[in-house]
């Protein structure tokens, strides 16, 4: 029977094991194992880290691996760079499947940079140096809305003058800063529930990954329609010569070819 292991992470590799599931493949979903209650996929899970490209090139052999899909988040850039050189060493077909990033529209605001460092360097030069013409508060902290993930948490605190409001899934390390409010969630959001805690928070400034999708863009609408600024941090690059590909169904229909 064809083995087909899948990198996930993310709704999109959910999808994709319950899609395959039942078109005749074995399917293998593999996680990282970060979080502590993650939503699993249909069929046989294994968690954790395989040990770099070569851990990932043995345990391919050792379980005898047909095709692999790299399903995982935009910014999980390791393990992708990982798959694409474990593929090149053992000859096992890999396809990419990633979700598109998100365009801005023309009410957006949006400051598009290529790393967290950026975002944060961008913070930081703000108060001074007004972007595109978009002033933030220069007599009171500026109130930040950071969706970048926990273990980002310490590129911001740096950041001075800055109050943080970190939404994540599971909680930062400690010791969190007395600048940040620690808000713990997972979505999906709706854009009245964005709407809401931009106000309640009055929030000044939307830092965001150029994640894509559809679970996450309420905050994105709800920072349009109160004319609030938005950092967008870009995707890091793929790996170069990438089979790449944007639907699950496209991903399926490879992976349950023989
Ligand atoms: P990363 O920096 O690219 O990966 C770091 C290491 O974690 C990898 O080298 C690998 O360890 C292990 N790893 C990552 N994904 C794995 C997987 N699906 N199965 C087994 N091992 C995995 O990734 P990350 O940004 O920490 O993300 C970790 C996981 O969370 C990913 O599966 C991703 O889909 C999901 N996720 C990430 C984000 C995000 O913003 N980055 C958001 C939502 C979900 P070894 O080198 O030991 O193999």
């Amino acid at each position: 029977m064809r083995r087909v292991l899948i990198l996930g992470g993310t709704a999109e590799a959910r999808a994709l094991a319950a899609e395959l599931t039942g078109r005749g493949p074995h399917v293998v979903s593999s996680l990282a194992g970060r979080v502590s209650n993650p939503r699993l996929p249909v069929g046989e899970v294994r968690e954790g880290g395989f040990g770099g490209p070569d851990g990932l090139a043995r345990w391919l052999a050792d379980e005898r691996i047909d095709a692999l899909v790299d399903a995982t988040h935009p910014f999980a850039a390791r393990m992708t760079a990982s798959a694409a050189q474990a593929s090149a060493r053992t000859g096992v077909p890999l396809l990419v499947l990633r979700r598109p990033g998100w365009q801005e529209g023309p009410d957006d605001r949006w400051h598009r940079v290529a790393s967290l460092e950026e975002a944060a360097g961008r913070l930081a030069r703000w108060r001074s140096a007004p972007d595109g013409g978009h002033h933030l508060p220069a007599d009171r902290p500026v109130r930040v809305f950071l969706t970048t993930g926990r273990r980002s948490l310490p590129v911001f605190t740096r950041v001075a003058g800055v109050w943080l409001l970190a939404r994540s899934v599971d909680p930062p390390e400690p010791p969190v800063p007395g600048n940040v409010h620690v808000l713990l969630d997972r979505g999906p959001y709706t854009v009245e529930g964005e709407r809401q805690l931009i106000r309640g928070h009055r929030l000044d400034v939307l830092v965001t990954k150029d994640s894509g999708g559809g679970m996450t863009t309420a905050k994105l609408v709800a920072a349009r329609e109160l004319g609030l600024p938005v950092i967008m941090v870009n995707r890091p690059p793929l790996p170069r010569g990438v089979h790449l590909v944007d639907t699950v169904e496209a991903a399926a229909a490879w992976a349950a070819q023989g």
